[in-house]
C-alpha cells in the first residue's frame, strides 16, 4: 500500500504538546513504512488564524528536526499545504453533494439560529442543533429564498436512519447512530470558505492520504467524515485514533500540569532529542524495556501495532530525566552554544572560556539547560545573599560551625593542585578532628563558596572560583556567623 499521512494543524494556537505527538506518530509511521509524510495547515477559519500560531508550527518542526516530504509546489522548497489556497475544490465539492442530494442550502438567518440555540439551552426544546428547516424546501421556496439571500450556507443531509460504522485501527470497531451525530452541520459557509468538516475530508480523499493517525477527541468528527465519504462515494482512509495525553491525576494535560506548549518546553532547556524520545513513548512502546531511541531509530522501529489504547500519562519528572541523560550525553561544543543564551538572559555575564571550565562541573546535574544559570551564578559575582543559618549543618550550631569553617581555610591552600580524593581524605582528617561527619564540613563550606546546598562539585567549584575568592567567601560566611552569636 502507498502509505501517504499527514498532520494537519490549525494555526490558531501554540503547538501543543499533544499535538506535537500526533505529528510525530504520523511522520514516524511514514518513515517506517516508506510513505509520505505531509504537513496540511488548515488555516480556514479565517477569524481564528494567528501569524504566530502558524511560524510556531515552522519553529516547531524546525527545532524537533523534523520535514515534510510534500507541499503544492514540484520543484522548490516545500512550502506545505494551505486550505486557504485550496478554497475552489472545497465549493465544488460541495456542489458536488448538492448535486447528489445528500446537502442543501440554508437560507436561516443568524437571528433565527441564535434564538434557536437560545431555546434549546433554555431546554424549550429537547433536541439539539440546528432543526433542519431548510431541508425539505420545495424549489420555489428555495429560488424566492435566494433573491432575499444570494448566499446561503450549504448544510449536509445526515441520515436521519443506520449507523455510521468504521473499523478504527487500534480501538477495533466503532458504531455510532446516524440520529446522534450532529444534525446536518454546515459544509459551506456563506463566505464559500468551508467548515473543518468539509475541508478535511475533501483534502484527505484528494491528497491519497491512506491513514489518519489523530487525536482520540476527533473522534466524534470520525462519525460525520465517516457519512461525508458514503456521501461522496470515496473510499476512506484508515483510521487510527491515538490514546489521550493525560497529567497525573487523570485529568486532559492542561496548564495545571505544567508546561504543554513546545515552545514553552523549549524556553525551560529541553532537548529535541529528549522531547521527540519522551513524546515517542506516550502510548507507543518498542518492548518491555527500552526506552531509550534516537529519531533514526524510531523512523526505523516505529510500528503502529504496538500503539497502546489507554490514555498515554504524561509525566514531567520522567521527561526531566530523560532530559539530564541527553543533557550528559550531549557534545560539549553542542551543549554550550544550547546553555549560552540561558546563562546570558539571566544576567549572568560569563566568559566563553568560564563557561567552557564550569560545563564539566554542572553537566553531570543539569535537568534542563535553565538550571544553568543558578549552577554557575556563584562563579561570576559574590553568592546571592544566603541566610545565615543556611551555614549550619543539622545538629550543630553557629559555635560549632564557625569551628568547621575556621578549619576548613587551612585547607584552602593548595586545594586546586591536589586531586579529589586527596581533598576528601584531608577533609574527612578535620572532620574527625572536630568530632563530626565529613558532610557537615563540606556542607557549611559549600554554602560558604557557592551560596546553596546543591551546587556542582564542589572541589571543581573551588579550583574554578581560585582559592582566594573561596578563602574570600569563607571569611564572610564566618562574619555571618559570628554576627548572628551578637
Ligand atoms: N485541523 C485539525 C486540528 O487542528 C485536524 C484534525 C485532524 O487531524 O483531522 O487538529
Amino acid at each position: 500500500m502507498n502509505v501517504r499521512v499527514r498532520y494537519a494543524p490549525s494555526p490558531t494556537g501554540l503547538q501543543h504538546i499533544g499535538g506535537i505527538r500526533t505529528a510525530l506518530f504520523n511522520y514516524l509511521f511514514a518513515r517506517s513504512l516508506g510513505g509520505k509524510f505531509i504537513l496540511r495547515i488548515e488555516d480556514t477559519d479565517r477569524e481564528r488564524f494567528d501569524s504566530t500560531a502558524l511560524q510556531d508550527i515552522y519553529d516547531s518542526f524546525a527545532w524537533l528536526g523534523i520535514r515534510w516530504d510534500e507541499g503544492p509546489d514540484q520543484d522548490g522548497p516545500h512550502s506545505p499545504y494551505f486550505q486557504s489556497e485550496r478554497q475552489a475544490s472545497y465549493v465544488a465539492a460541495a456542489h458536488e453533494l448538492l448535486e447528489k442530494g445528500h446537502a442543501y442550502e440554508c437560507f436561516c438567518t443568524s437571528d433565527r439560529l441564535e434564538s434557536l440555540r437560545a431555546e434549546q439551552s433554555e431546554g424549550k426544546s429537547a433536541a439539539l442543533g440546528y432543526d433542519r428547516r431548510c431541508r425539505d424546501l420545495t424549489d420555489e421556496d428555495r429560488a424566492q429564498l435566494r433573491r432575499e439571500n444570494p448566499h446561503p450556507v450549504v448544510r449536509f443531509k445526515t441520515p436521519l436512519e443506520g449507523d455510521a460504522v468504521f473499523e478504527d485501527m487500534l480501538l477495533g470497531r466503532v458504531k455510532r447512530k446516524n440520529k446522534d451525530i450532529s444534525p446536518d452541520p454546515v459544509l459551506l459557509k456563506s463566505d464559500r470558505f468551508p467548515t473543518y468538516h468539509l475541508a478535511n475530508v475533501v483534502d484527505d480523499h484528494s491528497m491519497e492520504i491512506s491513514h489518519v493517525l489523530r487525536a482520540q477527541e476527533w473522534l466524534p468528527s470520525t462519525a460525520l467524515h465517516i457519512l461525508l465519504y458514503r456521501a461522496f462515494d470515496w473510499e476512506m482512509p484508515v483510521f487510527c485514533h491515538l490514546p489521550m495525553v493525560m497529567g497525573k491525576d487523570g485529568q486532559k494535560l492542561s496548564k495545571r500540569h505544567g508546561a504543554t506548549s513546545l515552545i514553552e518546553f523549549r524556553r525551560r532547556g529541553y532537548l529535541p532529542e529528549a522531547v521527540i524520545n519522551y513524546v515517542a513513548l506516550l502510548g507507543w512502546a518498542y518492548d518491555d524495556s527500552r526506552e531509550f531511541f534516537t529519531l533514526e531509530e524510531l523512523e526505523k522501529f516505529f510500528d503502529a501495532n504496538k500503539l497502546n489504547k489507554a490514555p498515554a500519562v504524561f509525566d514531567y519528572t520522567k521527561l526531566d530525566w530523560f532530559n539530564g541523560n541527553y543533557i550528559r550525553e550531549c557534545d560539549d561544543t553542542r551543549l554550550l552554544k544550547l546553555m549560552t543564551p540561558f546563562v546570558e538572559d539571566a544576567g549572568i555575564r560569563a566568559t566563553a572560556e568560564q563557561l567552557q571550565q564550569a560545563l564539566p562541573l554542572i553537566k553531570e546535574r543539569m535537568k534542563r539547560l535553565e538550571e544553568a544559570p543558578e549552577l554557575l551564578g556563584f562563579l561570576v559575582g559574590a553568592p546571592a545573599d544566603y541566610p545565615a543559618e543556611e551555614l549550619i549543618p543539622k545538629k550543630m550550631d553557629a559555635s560549632h560551625t564557625i569551628r568547621v569553617l575556621e578549619g576548613v581555610v587551612g585547607l584552602l591552600d593548595g586545594l586546586s593542585a591536589r586531586s579529589d580524593e586527596e581533598n576528601e581524605e584531608r577533609f574527612r582528617a578535620l572532620a574527625e578532628q572536630l568530632d563530626t561527619k565529613l558532610g557537615n564540613v563540606l556542607m557549611p563550606l559549600r554554602v560558604a563558596v557557592t551560596g546553596s546546598k546543591v551546587s556542582p562539585p564542589l572541589f571543581g567549584s573551588i579550583r574554578l572560583l581560585g582559592e582566594e575568592q573561596a578563602r574570600l567567601r569563607v571569611h564572610a560566611a564566618l562574619q555571618k556567623l559570628k554576627s548572628m552569636l551578637g
